[in-house]
């Protein structure tokens, strides 16, 4: 093709028998087709870098939309989110530049049904990003019946067709992190398959390598073909109860929990949410190893949630309970309201059940039962719950589930 003539150290390869190329020639042909590559992966990057990414602000305003309160949660979890968006971008100009923003995976600390998942979930839906939740408890150590721990990310794939580019940019929410933590705190002869094994499975996952995916989940087995797939830009958030924390940080801050003879300052500290003060070392008491921990560096905590903040989450967020209720019969051509007391009395059942945040949804639809049977035939065009019919409704749910299990 260039005339050159074949030699020792430039062979020459004939092509369809009508024309012959150079080795020489086929180099300069890749490099331009190389960086004629690169050109067009930088102007996508360009595009996503050019897609104004949300500020923390804006990121900390969005998750308001959904979420009540933890504001101290949404704060750490917008600036991590924010810096997870850069990581991704800044992966197209790698060469102009040798730093590179390592990912910090979350560890959200909080009483169950505080919002860990609904916090993750909105973040997701944010981002754009495929997003799995996957329960920690399900993961066994290899050889053990359970799932690997590759299959956390099997999940992943699956959320966005088995995209492995897409799901390389994706969020994990492991939740219930706290029930893998190590059983005793002494390293002891018995197994531990469940527990310290497993951390030690995720630190490879957390930190970012190639790990082999299993297409189905399970377990492996050899004739499976495996997904290959890269954990150095999945951002994982962790969310966990961790029961009992609050004794161990107790301890750590000197307080006592029950007793007597504390200063007003430890007072006041156990009148508050102890698990504000949760520091990494409480993870590690708690059982969680320090490998683990280190990978885990956004460390935030959630309130446990008041009656205001049960009373904001049945009318507020944007997809409310009650706002729910009244798209529901709104289709049926009836305008639901409820009255200021009907809503209080439904947070005071949640609170006296102690069902937490969960239970307000399981209330509002024993309330609207009847409701829901009889608005589409009544004709009637406006439905007013007052507390007088939720304390009727919850009465006759409470009397029929007694008689069941008489
Ligand atoms: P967990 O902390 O156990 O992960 P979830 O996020 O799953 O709890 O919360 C359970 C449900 O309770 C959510 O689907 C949501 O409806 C409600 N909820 C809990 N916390 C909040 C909150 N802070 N703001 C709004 N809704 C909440």
């Amino acid at each position: 093709m260039c005339g050159r003539e074949e030699s020792p150290t430039n062979h020459v390869v004939s092509v369809y028998d009508q024309l012959t190329i150079c080795e020489e020639c086929i180099d300069f042909i890749n490099q331009m087709r190389e960086s004629e590559m690169a050109d067009l992966k930088r102007s996508k990057g360009a595009d996503t870098v050019g897609k104004k990414i949300p500020t923390p602000k804006e990121i900390h305003k969005f998750l308001d939309q959904y979420v009540i309160g933890q504001e101290e949660a949404k704060r750490y979890l917008s600036v991590a989110v924010y810096n997870h968006y850069k990581r991704i971008n800044q992966k197209h100009d790698k060469d102009d530049d040798d730093v590179d923003i390592e990912k910090s995976n979350i560890i959200m600390v909080g009483p169950t049904g505080t919002g860990k998942t609904l916090l993750a979930k909105s973040i997701a839906r944010l981002l754009d990003v495929p997003f799995t939740i996957v329960d920690a408890t399900v993961l066994t150590e290899a050889g053990y019946v359970g799932e690997d721990i590759e299959s956390l990310l099997t999940r992943l794939l699956q959320a966005c067709d088995y995209d492995v580019d897409k799901a390389e940019r994706g969020i994990v929410f492991i939740d219930e992190i706290d029930k893998i933590a190590r059983k005793s705190d002494n390293p002891s002869i018995t197994r531990d398959v469940s527990g310290e094994g497993v951390q030690q499975g995720l630190l490879k996952l957390l930190e970012g390598s190639t790990v082999l995916v299993p297409p189905n989940g399970g377990r492996k087995h050899p004739e499976q073909k495996m997904i290959p797939v890269d954990t150095k830009n999945i951002l994982f958030i962790c969310g966990g109860a961790f029961d009992g924390i609050e004794r161990k940080i107790a301890s750590r801050l000197n307080t006592h929990m029950v007793g007597y003879g504390h200063d007003e300052k430890s007072r006041k500290r156990q009148r508050e949410n102890l698990m504000r003060y949760v520091l990494p070392q409480d993870l590690k008491s708690f059982g969680l190893i320090p490998e683990i921990i280190g990978r885990l560096p956004v460390l935030t905590s959630l309130d446990p949630l008041d009656r205001d903040a049960l009373r904001r989450i049945l009318v507020e967020p944007k997809n409310a309970i009650t706002r729910q209720y009244k798209k529901i019969l709104e289709l049926d051509g009836v305008e639901l309201t409820y009255t200021d007391d009907a809503l209080d009395l439904i947070v005071d059942k949640a609170i006296e059940y102690k069902l937490g945040a969960r239970g307000l949804r399981s209330i509002v639809e024993t309330v609207m039962v009847d409701a829901m049977y009889e608005a589409p035939s009544s004709g009637k065009k406006k439905l007013v719950i007052d507390a007088a019919y939720v304390r009727e409704q919850l009465e006759k749910a409470h009397y029929e589930k007694m008689e069941i299990t008489e």
